[in-house]
């Protein structure tokens, strides 16, 4: 299997973009299209690309992003006033055009205990109008498969779809393995450009009101009943912190060595608190 070309770039571009128009692709998922001046430069890789996200604040008419050079963004972002400080959260190329230079963003939408909309980001999602300002920081491929795996187990939440959508488009296509993908409901089940030998497991949720099963968690149990079939695959699971813990001790467990792994908690469960 070939090498990925890869991981984070030393010297992240930071694109100024705004809103062409957004779509509910699937009951869970809002896409956002975006456009901007040097868009069609966006380095993209293929796979799981993904980038930071900074929103433009409702009162300003312009955003106002960190300045800074090489990776270190963090500082200069916290520098900024709370006040005109961009609300930041990372995000995947769900779909890249070079040709109009137009990116799809696809978010989660996530409700709160109570059945409200929640997450910065996700609410900007579903309100934003054509024109609204954001920005993309470059970030790089996560996924980071050996030349020589034997296979590709892959495993995430709703929140990892764009990420496998892109890995699977971009595998070659003598590919062998499994993706376990969760998501919330039968309607967000997609068409997905799988290499032949790589199987796909659709775990459906069916989140139902009062439900308070956590993301993530049919996925794990699924993916702890899948056993490797030799020491020389890749794993590769992303979403909910429990999952991406939890699916990296299975895997290593099952005998896949550390550095042929690579999981990442896309995002932290919260337990709704309890009425006082
Ligand atoms: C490399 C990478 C790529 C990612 N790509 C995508 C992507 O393409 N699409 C996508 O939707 N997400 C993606 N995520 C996850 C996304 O960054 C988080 O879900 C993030 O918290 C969303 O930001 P927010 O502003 O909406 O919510 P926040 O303001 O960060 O969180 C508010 C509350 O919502 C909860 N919450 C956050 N996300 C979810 C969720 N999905 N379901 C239920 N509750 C949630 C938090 O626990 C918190 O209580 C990615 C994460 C990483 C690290």
């Amino acid at each position: 299997m070939a090498k990925i070309p890869r991981l984070m770039p030393q010297h992240p571009r930071m694109f100024r973009a705004e809103v062409v128009r957004t779509e509910r692709v699937s009951p869970s998922v809002h896409r956002v299209t975006v456009t901007g001046p040097d868009l069609a430069e966006f380095p993209w890789q293929g796979y799981d690309h993904w980038f930071r996200l900074f929103l433009q604040l409702p009162h300003q008419h312009r955003l106002r992003l960190p300045e800074f050079t090489g990776t270190r963004w963090w500082q200069p972002y916290l520098a900024i006033p709370e006040a005109e400080r961009p609300h930041c959260a990372n995000y995947t190329v769900a779909g890249f055009r070079p040709g109009t230079a137009e990116i799809d963003i696809d978010f989660v939408v996530h409700l709160g205990p109570t059945g409200e909309r929640e997450g910065g980001a996700a609410i900007w999602a579903c309100r934003t109008r054509p024109g609204d300002g954001l920005a993309l920081l470059d970030q790089g491929v996560l996924f980071d498969c050996p030349r020589d795996a034997s296979e590709v187990l892959i495993a995430a939440d709703e929140t990892g779809l764009p990420a496998t959508t892109g890995i699977l488009r971009s595998l070659p296509r003598d590919t062998v393995g499994r993706l376990i993908q969760e998501v919330p409901t039968a309607g967000d089940v997609r068409d997905l450009d799988a290499p032949a030998g790589l199987t796909v497991t659709w775990v459906v949720r069916e989140v139902r009101e009062g439900d308070t099963s956590v993301p993530g968690t049919a996925a794990l149990g699924e993916l702890r009943r899948h056993t490797p079939a030799d020491a020389a695959g890749y794993g590769f699971v992303v979403g909910e912190s429990a999952l991406a813990t939890g699916g990296r001790r299975h895997l290593r467990r099952a005998g896949l060595p550390k550095d042929r792994i690579t999981f990442s908690g896309f995002w932290k469960y919260e337990a709704p608190q309890a009425a006082a």
